[in-house]
């Protein structure tokens, strides 16, 4: 994998885009979070500045893991989307300064560094974006059970009753 290591305060400055793809068996701290670790992330990663002028990334990922299902134990295929705009500070002085004006929530701030590895963003905000618990919506073994639901009628079948 490509050491994908950034210069973050040029790389906003320049308004730098970077995007790929990187492979879950390469984020040790999401390989061991999730239940299996095939599957890849795609990543963007944009550079630029807030309105205040701070540099400001904004990260984009998207991606399919495997969870285990809460309820059966099961395999279970997650799908992450996920983004997130980081404004950089030079230090944890000026990170508290900017968290104490930032009206967005979605907005986080982080230290800035010359040597920033994309691949800890990605892994923090697929991280992130994991839920704690998942269920199957129709677990496999509960499938004889739900049948029976779908035999009602559709809302089409509905409708055209109506229409008479
Ligand atoms: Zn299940």
């Amino acid at each position: 994998m490509n050491a994908l290591v950034i210069d973050v305060f040029e790389f906003c400055r320049l308004k730098e885009r970077r995007e790929g793809e990187v492979a879950v068996a390469d984020l040790p701290r999401l390989a061991s979070e999730v239940a299996g670790d095939s599957g890849v992330i795609a990543w963007s990663l944009q550079g630029g500045s807030d309105q205040s002028g701070h540099p400001r990334l904004l990260l984009e990922i998207s991606g399919v893991v495997k969870l285990s299902c809460q309820r059966c134990l099961g395999s279970l295929d997650f799908a992450i989307s996920s983004s997130a705009k980081l404004v950089i500070a030079i230090d944890e002085e000026e990170a508290d300064r900017i968290d104490e004006v930032l009206a967005d929530d979605d907005t986080d701030v982080i230290v800035g560094t010359k040597t920033l590895l994309i691949a800890d963003l990605i892994e923090d905000e697929a991280l992130l974006s994991i839920p704690a618990s998942v269920k199957h919506d129709l677990c496999p073994d509960a499938e004889s059970a739900a049948v029976d639901a779908l035999k009602k009628p559709s809302a089409f079948a509905v409708l055209k009753d109506l229409k008479r």
